[in-house]
């Protein structure tokens, strides 16, 4: 979970728990900073995540998804 109020460049969150794996917010970020975990969730899907550096906070991954709740964005 992002703690919003130490947050100081932009950035995302995948809840593992509630994504698919079905890759549409891979496909959208123009920054190509998502990808597919090797590991697998409870429901046997393998989920995004956020790399970690480069963000921009544009909000395409999170429009994108189709799963409510499983993307965050923050924006300082
Ligand atoms: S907010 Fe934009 S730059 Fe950041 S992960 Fe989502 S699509 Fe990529
Ligand atoms: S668009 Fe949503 S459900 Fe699909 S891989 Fe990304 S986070 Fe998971």
């Amino acid at each position: 979970m992002i703690d919003k109020t130490t947050v100081e460049v932009p950035t995302m969150e995948v809840n593992p728990e509630l994504c698919k794996g079905c890759q549409l917010c891979i496909g959208v970020c123009p920054k190509s900073v998502i990808a597919i975990s090797d590991k697998l969730n409870s429901a046997s899907y393998h989920p995004a995540f956020y790399t970690g550096e480069n963000c921009t906070g544009c909000s395409l991954c999170y429009y994108a998804c189709p799963e409510p709740g499983a993307i965050v964005v923050v924006k300082p």
